[in-house]
């Protein structure tokens, strides 16, 4: 399998790393504007992988080296300074998706290509760039809430005292500021998130799930404070995407692809089945009054940052 990632920034390079370490891909080609960043990402990588699994990693200074990729992965475009949001970017985000995508669609096989999209806001650019590639939705994918599901899980794992891989619990909605929690479906084991603490005699009262989703909602600025901007946790959550598709794995991620009707057309996170064939199915959760309230309007958010884009 060869993919290729257009951008290779922090990003872009966090990407490479966690893909080559899968081991389920023999080839990975770069491509930047900045063709020398480009060169110099695949070289030190590519002397990275001769130490784990026999991975091939080249640098293109020209969309015709793309060729052949059957998944184009998209981290290009400016990222979040400290003290800006991920709306902040929208315009010039929107320019690098303008730019990028019909270069892409140029050279690769619109029948079957998925192109998984990292750049921020990643929503918006997940509707901008499905609509410039003409692609059926399913096969335009954002990691979306992957990654703050990631969060959520890590949090309430020590919160709980059980294994992030035993607690069943999503963020949906906008990969942003207005992403909301899912507590009413959340699982530890096979019981309710409720349930278990009942059992386990923890008290989550309603104050303390608040300063969750506060640090949910605040991780990525706490990183960026901290380490200048993200890269591992959205690494490894791109790097997770892929091997659900590659491996047609069907498992329920929660991604972002652009799904509804008429004028609620948007994308944003929700629960999908992922394979093979890109987003398969969508699920709707049974969400509290308030938490639909407020998916309702993270999807407006989303759908109203589209608008002034187009
Ligand atoms: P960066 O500045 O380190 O790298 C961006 C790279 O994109 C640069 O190498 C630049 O040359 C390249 N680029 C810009 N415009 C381009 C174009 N038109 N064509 C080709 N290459 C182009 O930034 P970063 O930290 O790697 O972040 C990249 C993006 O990923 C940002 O939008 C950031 O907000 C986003 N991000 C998303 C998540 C997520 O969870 N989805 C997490 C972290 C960062």
């Amino acid at each position: 399998m060869k993919i290729a990632i257009i951008g290779v920034g922090t990003v872009g390079s966090a990407v490479a790393t966690a893909v080559k370490n899968t081991g389920y891909v023999h080839e990975i080609v770069l491509y930047d504007r900045d063709s020398m960043r480009a060169r110099a990402a695949a070289d030190d990588l590519g002397h990275a992988a001769s130490f784990g699994f026999d991975v091939k990693i080249t640098a293109t200074s020209n969309y015709r080296g793309i060729r052949g990729s059957e998944i184009v992965i998209i981290a290009a475009g400016a990222n979040q300074k400290p003290g800006e949001t991920r709306t902040d970017l929208l315009n010039k985000n929107a320019d690098a998706i303008r730019d990028i995508i019909p270069r892409v669609m140029a050279n690769v096989d619109s029948k079957s290509v998925k192109i998984i999209i990292l750049t921020n806001p990643l929503d918006v650019m997940v509707m901008l760039a499905q609509k410039l590639s003409k692609l059926p939705a399913a096969r335009v994918i954002g990691t979306g809430a992957m990654l703050d599901s990631a969060r959520l899980r890590t949090i309430l794992s020590r919160q709980l005292g059980v294994s992030t891989q035993s607690i069943n619990a999503y963020v949906l909605g906008e990969h942003g500021d207005s992403s909301v929690v899912d507590w009413t479906s959340a699982t530890v084991g096979a019981l309710g998130l409720d349930d278990f603490c009942r059992q386990t005699h923890i008290s989550l009262p309603a104050s303390t799930r608040k300063t969750i989703e506060h640090r949910v909602r605040n991780a990525a600025y706490e990183i960026i404070r901290g380490r200048g901007a993200t890269w591992d946790g959205i690494g490894a959550a791109a790097a997770d995407l892929l091997r659900c598709i590659i491996n047609d794995e069907h498992r329920i991620l929660t991604v972002s692809c652009v799904s509804g009707t008429g004028t609620d057309v948007v994308a944003m996170s929700l629960p999908r089945i992922v394979g093979t064939s890109g987003v398969i199915a969508t699920l709707r959760p049974k969400l509290s009054s308030p938490e639909s309230a407020a998916l309702r309007r993270s999807a407006k958010i989303i759908r109203k940052n589209y608008d002034a884009i187009m």
